[in-house]
């Protein structure tokens, strides 16, 4: 049996006539950048979320530039972020001039760990973006009366939590604004390039729609110098077509990864992922710990199973970030998991049948069947 790590063509195939009608429009519309299809798309995703402004952009990584830029973050600032996620997070906040803060991450839970972040806090701190990695709901109690006692302002990265929940509550509406990316094996994802900031702060808004069209609101008024990191229509008529689908996408995700912890019960060489009381996980990435990684990923491979690391170094012990001087005690359980972690095949079209035979493998591995 072939058991991709992903699976977009399942998807696509699953809605066909939709996705090819949002297509042809566009191109029949000739309304390639901008206009009704990018409008109906930040209105209808903004509505899912109950917040009042979503801006459409190029992709997450921007959305993150765009928003700590607008905030007035810059030169001599500090922000504050997780040891453990994609690159995305702490390079933007460099290209704003200012200097990402290490956090290192809870145990079991792969996302910030809010009793260390306190100890990072300085004069120059400026704000705080959790990750809610892999779609699980970082603690946004904690996080948010930090933020709130050293009045830092709070930025949600919901690149991998569509829809997640903490607390009956949907990550992305706990701080000033949240980013998303639309890439394509996101939850929730384009055929190509997308992003999305949500906020509800009607200046912010109108300052980074403004920032992420050439420093204009209306055709040659630019206020300001700004980028180019537009969303195109076509990416915004396949998400408005997909929209809908997402909640059903989410709990097939949910189920899979409740048959991958039920089937994985007792295999001691396997760690599976924790979901945390109270909150909906998502599942961007269904992630275990596991011994021998490496030697497994090879078996895994042998039995036509794909799978991923999610990520292989934490950011700060990349090579981008040598010259900050950290080294693997600063950030031990990031650290500690790094040769151990690995992302299992995941997606919302994955069968049973599947699920058992990447388990079973895994069992084949360890000498359990
Ligand atoms: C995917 C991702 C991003 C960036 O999104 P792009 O659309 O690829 O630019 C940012 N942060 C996290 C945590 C991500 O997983």
């Amino acid at each position: 049996m072939h058991v991709p790590f992903v699976d977009l063509k399942a998807q696509y195939l699953s809605i066909k006539e939709d996705i090819d009608k949002a297509v042809s429009n566009v191109i029949e519309e000739t309304s390639f950048v901008g206009g009704p299809y990018v409008k109906k798309f930040e209105e209808a995703f903004a509505k899912a979320y109950g917040m009042k402004h979503c801006i459409g952009v190029g992709n997450g990584t921007d959305a993150i530039y765009i928003l700590l830029k607008m905030l007035g973050i810059g030169s001599g600032d500090e922000v504050i972020t997780v040891a453990n996620s994609w690159i995305s997070t702490s390079e933007t906040i460099s290209q704003t001039g200012a200097k990402p803060v290490f956090v290192d991450i809870e145990e079991d839970y792969f996302n910030i760990n809010p009793s260390l972040i306190e100890r990072k806090i300085t004069p120059r701190t400026k704000a705080v973006i959790p990750v809610h990695l892999y779609g699980q709901p970082a603690l946004m109690d904690e996080i948010v009366n930090i933020c709130e006692k050293y009045q830092l302002t709070l930025v949600e990265d919901c690149a991998q939590a569509h829809f997640a929940q903490y607390k009956g509550r949907f990550v992305g509406t706990f701080g000033m604004a949240s980013t998303f990316s639309f890439y394509p094996g996101k939850n929730l994802g384009a055929y190509g390039d997308a992003g999305g900031i949500l906020t509800n702060d009607d200046t912010l808004a109108e300052k980074m729609r403004m920032y992420a069209n050439h420093g204009a609101l209306k055709k040659h008024q630019h206020q300001i110098e700004g980028i180019n990191s537009r969303l195109d229509s076509m990416q915004a008529a396949i998400l408005t077509a997909k929209l809908p689908h997402i909640h059903k996408w989410n709990n097939a995700r949910l189920d899979r990864a409740l048959l991958y912890n039920k089937l994985l019960e007792g295999v001691n060489e396997v760690k599976t992922p924790v979901i945390r009381k109270d909150c909906k996980h998502i599942f961007h990435v269904y992630e275990i710990r596991v011994e021998k990684r490496n030697e497994l990923i090879d078996f895994l491979n042998s039995k036509n199973v794909q799978t991923a690391i999610h990520y292989p170094t934490p950011l700060p012990l990349l090579p981008a970030y040598k010259y900050l001087g950290y080294s693997n005690e600063d950030f031990p359980v990031a650290a500690n998991y790094m040769g151990k972690i690995l992302s299992l095949p995941m997606y919302p079209e994955l069968t049973d049948a599947q699920v058992v035979y990447v388990v079973n493998c895994i069992k084949e591995f360890y000498g359990r069947n």
